[in-house]
């Protein structure tokens, strides 16, 4: 019997915590902490500790399936290679779209944008950053020029003021949540404002529950406290950054005094004021978000404003400070510094400046390339699918599963079925697989080489433990089998993730100097734009990202979500997740040690809201939206503030997201999963 321990990266949340894989035999087996890890020193939450589970699950994909007479059939890789190279060969670019994956790795993703833009030539290329953090990327650059967590995880625990707002991190992020205890620890005030009393709401000093949809209200009130009693940061404000008075006009109106934003809000004035005032005078403060605060309509405006209180604040650029967004799926960050994005190849270069394109197609050896305009943006792809049928005709999915993810799942279905040929490629038959016309059987994190960025932009290498099952491929073989099947075999004659990454850092400014002998084991931050450069853990030190060096306040006015309840829906519909479960529970649901714990969805009602309907502890009640029904079991708690509801949305018996609605932010066109209207009743027999 032979034992190995294989150390590697996480393959759960964007915190990006190391472990060890323990292999018996060619098999991985169990985790074992990896006390060296740099992000984690060992630790691990739940879903780290029991990674290994799914891993070897009977319910795996490890052979092709092509959809034969409403049936899957097996077949061979070349047929399903020859069937999806004529099918997908024989639209024109602008009917064909691929969706990359945050849970696969750099040069996966890399590839895939690689393959949509010089195969098949389309501009449509998007992940699910849409769904998460697309109003971070967006918000974020347009006043940092960087659109990024600022600081580092560890550094954090520098913080003299940690402000949680829309993130409970000691849930979902629960190895960062240590940062904020060791903050704490070291005499740190914990702020947090979030419409659940959740474990990380419970750890604060002050808490602030508050209605969901709130929050430029909110943070427009701090700012004018401040200002009121003289406690901006000046000297910053003057050397730092432009258009304060822009951003005065705004917040110093009426509509953002603590009285107005009080009744807004449902935050007491007084809490307010306290909060006010430990950000304004703690030596140091920082700000933690998540998606709490980027899936609005108003997402990139809530962003904005987070930049704005703590510009206001001069806590940019400083150990300790910082906007520090936390980036959900383990390689989010990375699938969108690798240009799985409309918008931007790798490094955020944009796909309409026509110098990148020169440089792209020079480095790619082609003479076309897709189009240089901005393509569909996953959002975009669905409403086009289901309300302009026939315009978008093909889809190539790799590792994401949007018949549970996305918004108003009736709206996704009804686009899936327009499809004329779908390719899902993934670890498990998906709720998505079941539409496919060809499912190609993908090899998980444990059975490859790789790298992925987590939250604080740290690249961190994937190792090898086990060989795929069956007859399964890691992503980024299946894309070079099928780029040169279709006519690319130059493009795609790579031999292992490392010659991908060596051609990554070649064309990406941000990841010039790295390379996997200088990653391991510590992985580096970007920018690390030379062979010699140590990674960059705090940004905008000096400047920011900007090319007058300044950050740039925004004034932005408070809107209501667009949706907001009436006498038919009367109550706040928001969604989330659980510490036990992940995403659309693929991976988490087949680990028994975490389905054991959280094996149903639930629905969370304020006990004054349950007793108005009659409604009782774990009684089975109707939720409704405009755009469907669930029947799910209510939870009565004092945890969720009156007025407002909570579904998690990891369940397939209980889908939250048929509730949910696809209005979108217009600029980073990320949907409204935090605030719609939505009416609960008790099911009486007919
Ligand atoms: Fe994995 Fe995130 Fe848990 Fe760390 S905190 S073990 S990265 S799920």
């Amino acid at each position: 019997m032979e034992i190995k321990y294989v150390s590697t990266t996480c393959p759960y949340c964007g915190t990006g915590c190391g472990f060890n894989l323990v292999v018996r035999d060619g098999k991985v087996f169990d985790v074992a902490h990896w006390q060296r890890a740099p992000v984690n020193g060992g630790k691990l939450c739940p879903k780290g500790r029991y990674a290994h589970e799914f891993i070897n699950s009977p319910d795996r994909l490890t052979k092709p399936l092509i959809k034969k007479d409403g049936g899957f059939v097996e077949a061979t890789w070349d047929e399903a290679y020859d069937l999806i190279a004529e099918k997908i060969g024989s639209y024109k670019p602008d009917e064909v779209a691929c969706l990359s994956s945050a849970r696969t790795s750099n040069e996966e993703n890399y590839l895939m944008q690689k393959f949509a833009r010089v195969v098949l030539k389309t501009p449509h290329i998007d992940h699910c950053a849409r769904l998460c953090h697309a109003s971070t990327v967006a918000g974020l650059a347009a006043v940092f020029g960087s659109g990024a967590m600022t600081n580092s995880i560890t550094d954090i625990a520098e913080s003299k003021c940690v402000f949680v707002l829309g993130s409970n991190t000691f849930e979902q992020h629960p190895l960062i949540a240590r940062s904020i205890i060791r903050a704490r620890e070291g005499g740190g005030k914990v702020i947090v404002a979030d419409p659940r009393l959740t474990p990380t709401a419970k750890q604060a000093d002050l808490y602030m529950p508050f209605i969901s949809g709130t929050d430029v209200a909110i943070l427009n009130g701090l700012m004018q406290e401040i200002i009121r009693n003289g406690r901006e940061d000046k000297e910053f404000i003057a050397s730092r950054t432009k258009d304060f008075e822009n951003l005065k006009e705004v917040v110093m109106k009426d509509d953002y005094s603590l009285e107005n934003v009080s009744k807004t809000s449902g935050i007491p004035v007084e809490s307010l004021r306290t909060a006010a005032e430990w950000i304004a005078t703690a030596d140091v403060a920082t700000l933690i978000y998540s998606m709490g605060i980027t899936q609005h309509t108003v997402g990139v405006d809530n962003v904005k404003s987070t930049a704005n209180l703590m510009m206001l604040t001069g806590n940019m650029g400083r150990p300790g400070g910082g906007v520090n967004p936390l980036r959900g799926q383990n390689n989010v960050q990375g699938a969108c510094d690798m240009g799985a994005l409309p918008n931007v190849f790798s490094g955020y270069q944009k796909v309409t400046d026509e110098a990148a394109q020169k440089k792209m197609k020079e480095m790619w050896g082609v003479d076309e390339l897709a189009e240089g305009r901005v393509g569909y943006t996953v959002t975009e792809m669905v409403n086009v699918l289901a309300d302009e049928s026939g315009k978008l005709k093909a889809m190539y999915i790799m590792g994401e599963n949007p018949m549970l993810s996305d918004p108003d799942l009736h709206h996704v279905e009804e686009g899936l079925k327009n499809l004329e040929f779908l390719v899902v490629q993934d670890i498990f038959l998906t709720e998505t697989g079941n539409f496919a016309d060809v499912v190609l059987p993908a090899a998980c994190y444990a059975e490859k080489d790789g790298t992925q960025t987590n939250t604080e932009r740290r690249v961190q290498r994937w190792k090898k433990a086990q060989d795929p099952p069956g007859e399964a491929k890691e992503d980024w073989k299946i894309i070079c089998e099928l780029g040169s099947k279709m006519g690319y075999p130059e493009q795609f004659a790579f031999e292992s993730p490392e010659a991908i990454f060596n051609e990554v850092a070649a064309v990406t400014p941000s990841y010039h100097g790295m390379s996997y002998a200088r990653l391991d084991p510590d992985g580096l931050h970007w920018p690390c734009p030379t062979e010699e450069h140590p990674g960059t853990p705090i940004l905008h030190r000096e400047r920011f990202a900007m090319p007058d060096g300044l950050g740039v306040f925004s004034p932005i006015e408070w809107k209501p979500p667009a949706e907001v309840p009436d006498a038919e829906y009367p109550y706040v519909l928001t969604t989330g997740r659980t510490l036990w479960q992940w995403h659309t529970g693929t991976m988490t649901r087949r680990s028994w040690s975490l389905e054991k714990e959280a094996p149903i969805g639930w629905i969370e009602i304020n006990p004054e809201d349950a007793k108005e309907l009659g409604i009782e502890d774990e009684e089975v009640v109707r939720a409704s939206t405009r755009r469907g029904s669930v029947e799910i079991p209510a939870r009565v708690t004092p945890e969720i503030i009156k007025g407002v509801m909570f579904i998690p949305f990891h369940y397939k018996e209980h889908p939250a997201n048929r509730l949910t609605h696809n209005a979108l932010d217009p600029v980073a066109k990320i949907p409204e999963y935090k605030a719609c209207a939505v009416k609960v009743e008790k099911i009486t027999e007919e």
